[in-house]
């Protein structure tokens, strides 16, 4: 039997009718609203300070009408004042990574477990993952959700997991070879130092390696990493997204028409808004990604601004799906750079790198202020071929790319390439931004 080119796990609900779907939401959305009211006393006072109450969300029209919470909500009420049940409730507690500032507390109740097992077998279900496949999970496990999430779904599409975690990627290699490892999921920046590794221990991917699919996600990429990590470890790369505020991951991911990430709209509500207004923006408008959690328990959220940046899109996929899309992040609103009162974003600065195929997908961004102007520099890393074609051959490419990135970002930059191996690698989500301007 030939095997179906889109595979879905849950039927009933990603291919729901849209109007049916938009029913289950209102009703869900409303029973959060009246959670988050009586049991959690920040969200009263936001709402009296709003001049709304829950029984004013009749329709999803009005949901515009209730507040926006932001990360500094939850800091206010570190620990587990954000949380909707008593402690006794929850059964696994969760953190952010932190990436930004003081880490963030998530909890789960048993149910808010099964949900988060629902969406993730979802994500592996859509890239193609089944029972007989073999998970090498090199997200890492801890306080961040990215390790046990991927470990949970893997289970409950009755995979096998190897839950290696981050770190010693030697031997990770070892494994994924000796295992037969089918899917690889970790952070985009990880799986090319996995890449790096097979590479260097002499490996073949196409012949030593069965990988098949690898699920890479909590940073952004593009779609010529994709490119070039499907290539360098000949697997299907998918983008999944999540945050620890919301589920983790889980929160949508890509199909096999990789035309946006699905998102598991029966449990995250998504809108769009302007981040300077706050107004909400319609589908197809870029803006600020904002979620409201439809079914969890321990730790709802309405109308969260997670600070990153997509579109939305609401038309059927090719795969089936009817949920909504969203496109890949483009950045978050704090790491787009203001850059002599132009914006950039990163991965534009990425796009233009990978671009070009004698450099390698290993960079770093830095922001400076000398002398009340900011300054751009961009470090890059040669491939081995460039690099052995000496000083001329570098410094020429350092022209092209500072004029490549003149052409797509609008404002000029310094280019520096480093030797191969010159810039750091990461275990987990790369930084890739270093701004000392306010150093
Ligand atoms: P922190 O905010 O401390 O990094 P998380 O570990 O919860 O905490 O990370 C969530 C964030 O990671 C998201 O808000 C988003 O900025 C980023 N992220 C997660 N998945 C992706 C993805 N597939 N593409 C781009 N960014 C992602
Ligand atoms: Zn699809």
């Amino acid at each position: 039997m030939a095997r179906k080119k889109y595979l879905i796990w849950n039927e009933e609900i990603e291919t729901m009718p849209r109007k049916e779907l938009q029913k289950l939401q209102l009703k869900r959305f409303q029973e959060t609203v009246e959670r988050v009211y009586n049991k959690v006393p920040f969200y009263k006072k936001l709402f009296k300070d709003a001049g709304v109450k829950p029984a004013d969300l009749k329709s999803m029209e009005d949901v515009a009408k209730f507040p926006l919470t932001v990360k500094q909500d939850l800091r206010n009420n570190y620990p587990f004042g954000p949380f909707a049940t008593p402690l006794e409730e929850v059964s696994q507690i969760h953190a952010t990574s932190g990436t930004t500032g003081k880490m963030t507390v998530t909890g789960y109740t048993d149910n808010d477990m099964k949900v988060w097992a629902e969406v993730m077998a979802r994500v592996y279900t859509a890239g193609g993952t089944k029972k007989g496949d073999v998970i090498h999970n090199a997200y890492g496990y801890g306080l961040f959700t990215g390790g046990l999430g991927f470990h949970l779904g893997a289970h409950e599409v009755g995979a096998t997991v190897v839950p290696v975690s981050g770190g010693l990627t030697k031997r990770q290699v070892t494994i994924m070879q000796d295992f037969g490892s089918t899917v690889l999921t970790c952070t985009p920046s990880y799986a090319l130092v996995l890449a790096e590794a097979v590479e260097e221990a002499g490996l073949d991917p196409k012949k030593d390696l069965k990988l098949r699919i690898g699920f890479f996600g909590a940073e952004p990429w593009t779609d010529k990493m994709r490119e070039e990590i499907g290539k360098r470890l000949d697997l299907e790369a998918f983008d999944i997204f999540g945050l620890a505020e919301i589920i983790g991951p889980g929160v949508s991911v890509e199909c096999p028409a990789h035309n946006g990430l699905h998102i598991a709209e029966d449990h995250f509500y998504p809108e769009i808004i302007d981040p300077e207004t706050g107004e909400p923006l319609p589908y197809g408008t870029p803006g600020e990604l904002v979620f409201t959690t439809l079914t969890k328990e321990a730790f709802p959220l309405m109308r969260y601004r997670t600070r990153d940046r997509t579109v939305l899109h609401a038309e059927k996929c090719e795969c089936g799906r009817t949920v909504v899309r969203m496109g890949k992040i483009m950045g978050r609103t704090d790491d787009m750079l203001i850059i002599r009162g132009v914006n950039v974003f990163p991965s534009q600065i990425e796009d233009v790198l990978l671009s070009f195929p004698e450099l390698s997908p290993h960079y770093i961004i830095y922001v400076d202020r000398p002398k009340d102007m900011d300054a751009l520099t961009v470090e890059v890393e040669a491939t081995e071929k460039l690099f052995n074609q000496g000083w001329d051959a570098l410094k020429e490419m350092e022209g092209k790319v500072k004029k490549g990135l003149a052409e797509a970002l609008y404002v000029s930059s310094n280019v520096n390439i480093k030797e191969p191996f010159g810039i750091q690698r990461s275990q987990g989500k790369a930084v890739r931004v270093v701004d000392r301007r306010e150093l």
